[in-house]
């Protein structure tokens, strides 16, 4: 079978989109399999970190997804008592062109990076073409694609696996996907709902501390997500019922009535990473190759960061301007940085808001009134501090 002189990439979520654009931006030839008939537009991922919009603005994205979103300059953390601490994105003006949180649903992006990919020759797309299986030797990667049925075997340069949570090719390249899975779910509750005629001094990010009943507040344009913990005894159908979101809902705005709720989205949370990010000519990123807790945002920005740190090596060794080698770097960077922020920052983020640790109101008001503290802080939660480790790692 002939050899295309392609990348391969398996899924067209964020990150296989994001890692496609900048494969083409560098004038490599890419073709996208994506299992679906189309783009996926669940409401998942709402939160874009300054560093993820620095990269996606090198794609020509972040502009007009800035357009379609919210901006949040500042976030908050409350106990049922009121404001614990305020942070300004201002505070780190200086490390980022974009010093604010975007709100803006995950599947805005997918749309932009796809229309701007479908006017560019090096760019093709098969929908309905899951990537079941996959081999290699030392000059090629061969894949077989699942077409309703039917079976075709294709054989590229280079495979990168942005497959999602149930990656295929990870399976396929016999990669262990190590860690656990929190015994309680989530859920998020979708409604337009005016919280700031009701909550005094709300911001459109806010976090609200409680030992059982702790959840959060994100806005994105015309509406909000409430996120919720839910206890394993709570069964699925009890917690997408009107009843127990009302339940939840008056614990957020006490005799909250006639309100509207556009969705609910229940599911489970797990914390893993895959045990390595490369083998051979395959690449696992995204959600393919770490999952977290959705607090703090980290899972759909990480991944973009993998996308883009793996697809400029790629860029280099396919134009002959970088050593192979270079590639083992993806791994030892995005996979150390994975384990160390990502992982533990969300574990983290999330004990806080169960007040596991009794003093972590007073140490994150310690923190939101010392400028340096309160710096470094931001950089940590806007992922720029992983990113500056990944660097460091060389
Ligand atoms: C409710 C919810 C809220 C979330 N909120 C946030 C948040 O605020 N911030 C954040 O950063 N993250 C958040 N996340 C996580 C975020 O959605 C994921 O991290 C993100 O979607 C990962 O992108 P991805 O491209 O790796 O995978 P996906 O978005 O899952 O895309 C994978 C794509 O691959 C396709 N596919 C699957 N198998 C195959 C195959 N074998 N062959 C070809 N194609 C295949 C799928 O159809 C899909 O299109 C949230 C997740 C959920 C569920």
């Amino acid at each position: 079978m002939p050899v295309e002189e392609r990348v391969f990439i398996a899924g067209a979520g964020p990150v296989g989109l994001a890692a496609a654009a900048n494969l083409v931006r560098h004038g490599v030839p890419v073709t996208v399999f994506e299992a679906g008939a189309a783009l996926n537009e669940e409401s998942r991922a709402s939160t874009f970190h300054p560093p993820t919009l620095d990269m996606l603005d090198e794609l020509g994205a972040a502009a007009p997804l800035i357009a379609q979103g919210l901006i949040a300059p500042r976030f908050q953390y409350r106990m049922r008592e009121g404001v614990i601490a305020d942070f300004d994105f201002a505070g780190i003006a200086g490390a980022t062109r974009h010093p604010f949180r975007l709100q803006s649903e995950q599947f805005k992006l997918t749309r932009i990076l796809h229309e701007a990919l479908a006017q560019k020759p090096e760019f093709r797309i098969e929908f309905g073409s899951r990537v079941a299986e996959v081999e290699q030797d030392g000059a090629a990667v061969h894949v077989t694609l699942d077409r309703n049925g039917s079976t075709e075997r294709r054989s590229g340069r280079w495979l990168i696996g942005a497959d999602g949570a149930r990656s295929d090719v990870r399976r396929a390249l016999g990669v262990e996907f190590a860690g656990f899975t929190w015994p309680e779910r989530f859920l998020v509750v979708s409604t337009p709902f005016d919280f700031y005629s009701v909550v005094t001094d709300l911001v459109s990010v806010t976090y609200i501390a409680a030992p059982v009943r702790w959840h959060f507040l994100l806005e994105i344009p015309g509406m909000w997500r409430v996120m919720f913990p839910l206890a394993e005894a709570v069964s699925d159908e009890e917690a997408t019922s009107r009843a127990f979101a009302d339940s939840l809902m008056a614990g957020v705005v006490p005799g909250i009535m006639n309100y509207e709720i556009a969705h609910t989205t229940l599911y489970k949370v797990h914390q893993r990473v895959a045990k390595s990010f490369r083998v051979g000519r395959a690449f696992l990123a995204g959600d393919a190759a770490h999952l977290n807790n959705p607090l703090g945002g980290m899972g759909m920005n990480g991944g973009i960061h993998d996308a883009m740190n793996l697809t400029a090596r790629l860029a280099g060794v396919w134009n002959g301007s970088t050593p192979g080698q270079d590639l083992d770097h993806y791994d030892r960077q995005r996979r150390l940085i994975t384990l160390e922020h990502i992982e533990t920052q969300s574990i983290q983020n999330k004990r806080n808001l169960e007040c596991a640790n009794p003093d972590f109101a007073a140490e994150l008001r310690q923190t939101a009134a010392d400028p340096q503290r309160g710096r470094d802080y931001l950089l940590r939660v806007s992922m720029i501090a992983s990113l500056r480790r990944a660097a460091e790692l060389g």
